[in-house]
């Protein structure tokens, strides 16, 4: 993996590999952990950072797994004319982590689903059930999609900002970081118990912000949040994965 500042990476392949599921666990309240491996998991390249991908789900009225076999936009108009009854559910992913050889034998990649309740405290979302109910041997696929996170070369302090979805993210970018990198990481989650371990500089502080108390101090957190002083002259800042832009804006408008 590695420890310099990610340049964009957008991976040559563009057609998913067919992966299957090894095991599915339930890691904190709101978290539950799918280890894949099989298949052609190996050939999937170690980038760190956000690392995301496209997971093709089979539809759970046809449990058959029918991926597009063509590249890039010619393959995404394969998908779009599979028959609905037959078309994979796809969904963006990041990845939590990979082992190049798992304790199953080969290689596996962790997958952190971030479990939504409804108001009723219904399971919402496909993949997020799917997660709940899938089976050691199920296929699905994995278009990776290379890192998002694209830092200025020259940055050495960090505020990376996100909601629950954007912990797994936010983990790979602080375990890929440079050891003397500085900066801040804040993460809302639904519950206290949802906060997780993960290798970091010494630099980078993480906050963790349960998601009911996120207004309950003022200044918020997310609202000022402060950067430890800037060691070089340049004037920059890394900043977190699109998918941490929405909740922060969420709760900075709560908040006002
Ligand atoms: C690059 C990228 C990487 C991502 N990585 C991860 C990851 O590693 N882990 C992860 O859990 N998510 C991740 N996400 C977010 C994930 O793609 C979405 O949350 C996705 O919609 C979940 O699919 P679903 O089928 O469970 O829910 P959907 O069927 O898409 O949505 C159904 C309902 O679930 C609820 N819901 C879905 N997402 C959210 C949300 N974020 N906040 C509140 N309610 C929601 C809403 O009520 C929604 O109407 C990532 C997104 C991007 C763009």
């Amino acid at each position: 993996m590695s420890k310099h500042n990610s340049p964009q990476v957008k991976p040559e392949r563009t057609r998913p590999i067919e992966a299957e599921v090894l095991g599915s666990v339930r890691v904190s309240p709101s978290f539950q952990r799918v280890t894949v491996g099989g298949g052609e998991i190996a050939d999937l390249a170690v980038r760190g950072f956000d690392q995301w991908f496209r997971l093709f789900l089979p539809p759970a009225e046809a449990p058959e797994l029918r991926l597009p076999d063509r590249d890039g936009l010619s393959g995404y108009a394969q998908l779009l004319t599979t028959p609905k009854a037959v078309r994979p559910t796809m969904r963006n992913y990041t990845i939590r982590a990979l082992r190049p050889a798992g304790e199953h034998g080969g290689a596996e990649i962790d997958i952190d689903f971030v479990l939504h309740e409804n108001a009723d405290g219904r399971l919402e979302g496909v993949a997020a059930h799917w997660s709940t109910t899938c089976r050691p041997g199920e296929r699905v696929g994995i278009l990776d999609e290379g890192i998002g996170f694209d830092p200025a070369p020259t940055a050495d302090r960090f505020l990376l900002v996100g909601d629950e979805t954007a912990l797994p993210a936010i983990a790979g970018v602080c375990g890929s970081l440079p050891a003397d990198a500085q900066g801040v990481a804040i993460i809302e989650i639904p519950d206290a118990s949802d906060a997780q371990d993960f290798a970091r500089p010494d630099g980078v502080e993480v906050r963790w912000i349960p998601a009911p108390t996120a207004c309950a101090t003022a200044p918020s957190p997310i609202a000022r949040p402060s950067l430890p002083p800037r060691r070089s002259t340049t004037p920059r800042a890394g900043t977190a994965t699109p998918q941490a832009r929405r909740p922060s804006r969420r709760a900075s408008v709560a908040c006002s």
